[in-house]
């Protein structure tokens, strides 16, 4: 007889063991759009969610970004601990841009501008921890491009 499944995503949100398969996915975990469709810029990114607990109150995901993809540029009140897996990236966090490659970590702080921009012709995968409880990003209106393409650094960014 067939056993019941009656495993909803958060069991198997609490496998005890996950294990890596080939081009970075996981185990029972599903690939998701980055963001809803429409919701903000971006491009050629997807999202899959390794770990979401409430007791920890934060969730770590991997996203990753094809060649010539980029993240939404947006800032908020949520901070993001990022470690980057696969790949080389651009990144602009607040009036630094730096560019970054596998195991390097970025922080970004509450408030602060943040992209991440491909580089090469290598897909570039980040893990990021958030928190579960966070605020929607705000995306820049012209007068906060205009600041911040005074920077010539952050200029040379956005047009990339
Ligand atoms: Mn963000």
């Amino acid at each position: 007889m067939d056993k019941p499944d009656h495993k909803s995503s958060d069991d198997k949100q609490a496998a005890l063991f996950r294990a890596f398969a080939d081009n970075f996915r996981w185990e029972d975990v599903s690939l998701l759009a980055y963001k809803e469709e429409g919701s903000a810029p971006f491009k050629s990114i997807t999202r899959q969610v390794l770990f979401k607990d409430d007791a920890l109150r934060c969730e770590l995901r991997y996203f990753e970004v094809a060649p010539g993809g980029y993240s939404t540029l947006e800032r908020h009140e949520h901070t993001h601990g990022v470690m980057i897996l696969r790949g080389s990236a651009d990144v602009l966090v607040g009036d630094e841009v730096r560019t970054v490659k596998t195991h390097d970590l970025v922080r970004i702080p509450a408030m602060t501008w943040h992209q991440f921009r491909t580089k090469g012709d290598e897909p570039m995968g980040f893990l990021c921890m958030v928190n579960v409880e966070r605020d929607k990003p705000q995306l820049p209106r012209d007068e906060d491009l205009n600041a911040m393409k005074a920077n010539p650094a952050i200029a040379g960014f956005l047009k990339s």
